[in-house]
């Protein structure tokens, strides 16, 4: 590896690792490229600097790739290659104009921010934030039956919304609740429908009959508020809601304000608008569960999705169709 894309000696193609890469992605491209990190506390401006002579730019949801950085790097680069399915953080459109693919990594990761969006549920449902930090500072002084009562799960009405790759593993794994699951889509799918029995209601439907109302559509200008101070009121007063999908979804004050005023079950989310930054009004509400981004964060689905990272720059970069463009 060099040290900065400019010292490159040879004839390898280049490829900027905005942030950082696993192993099991690094190895395959470092076998044919060079390869610049920019390091977990890469800036804009480092990564600007970095950026010129790039033949690849690898990217991940931290890291915005706009016209600044597309045009620091220059008219020879060919991909953007974001570690993650969700491409909210690349300017898809100014790629395209340049004539640079974009790819993203799907289905490897779907599996584990499936099990994060159950975990949650069963975090929030069962409020065990709370109850850990209260035995952990001192506050718990003994058995009592009224205290954490939370929403049992079995039974329960299931609200996903967006029925994609992800929402659709959810389904499934709550579909051993033996309860109902609801889905707000823009198309219909009737695999779910047929399999798990699964009712498609508009999204207003869908927030009035839920017990836990979980998020994974993309965050695009549509999505943008989807859930805000009207939707949450339309949510029954012990209803939970859990979003994985990307922070913009959701209205963060609105969602704080009726935690504290009882008016909605409980929270767990693990994306914010502005990460790392975690509203104030969150970090105070009662019964909300915060996770700081780790949907993917399992060893299995991380390395795979660094290995199809590489895979899709390498394709890219010998002139064939990468496995996972997104444009
Ligand atoms: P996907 O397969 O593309 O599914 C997205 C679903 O959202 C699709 O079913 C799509 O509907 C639906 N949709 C899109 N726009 C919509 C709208 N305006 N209204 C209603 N539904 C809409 O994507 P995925 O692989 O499941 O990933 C979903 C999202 O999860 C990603 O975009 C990413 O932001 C997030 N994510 C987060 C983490 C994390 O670490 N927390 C990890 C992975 C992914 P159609 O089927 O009709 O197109």
């Amino acid at each position: 590896m060099s040290s900065a894309l400019g010292a490159s000696v040879d004839s390898r193609p280049t490829v900027l690792v905005s942030r950082r890469l696993l192993a099991a992605g690094m190895v395959r491209l470092a076998g044919s490229c060079e390869v610049v990190e920019g390091g977990l506390d890469a800036t804009p401006e480092r990564l600007c600097e970095l950026a010129p002579g790039a033949d690849a730019i690898v990217a991940d949801p931290t890291v915005a790739v706009d016209e600044r950085l597309l045009d620091a790097a220059g008219p020879q680069l060919r991909i953007v290659a974001n570690f993650a399915v969700g491409h909210d953080n690349v300017d898809v459109e100014a790629c395209t104009q340049r004539g640079v693919l974009v790819t993203n990594t799907p289905d490897v990761l779907t599996n584990a921010t499936a099990e994060l969006a159950l975990a949650l549920t069963f975090a929030a449902a069962r409020r065990m934030s709370e109850a850990e930090a209260d035995l952990r500072e001192g506050r718990w002084t003994g058995w009592d039956p009224q205290a954490y009562l939370g929403l049992e799960l079995s039974g329960a009405s299931f609200g996903v919304v967006g029925m994609g790759r992800i929402g659709q593993r959810y389904a499934e794994l709550v579909a051993g609740f033996a309860g109902e699951i609801v889905y707000a889509s823009r198309t219909p799918k009737p695999e779910v429908e047929r399999e798990l029995g699964a009712l498609r209601l508009g999204l207003e439907e869908l927030l009035g009959r839920a017990d836990v109302v979980s998020l994974h559509v993309p965050a695009t200008d549509e999505t943008a508020g989807l859930i805000g101070r009207d939707e949450i009121a339309r949510m029954k007063p012990r209803a939970i809601l859990v979003n994985t999908a990307r922070g913009p979804l959701v209205d963060a004050a609105a969602l704080a304000e009726a935690l504290g005023e009882g008016a909605i079950g409980a929270a767990g989310l693990d994306v914010y608008e502005h990460e790392p930054q975690v509203p104030a009004g969150l970090l105070e509400a009662p019964r909300c569960v915060l996770l700081p981004h780790i949907g993917s964060a399992t060893t299995r689905s991380r390395e795979a999705m660094a290995r199809l990272v590489a895979d899709n720059v390498l394709a890219a970069l010998g002139g064939s169709e990468p496995p996972n463009r997104v444009s």
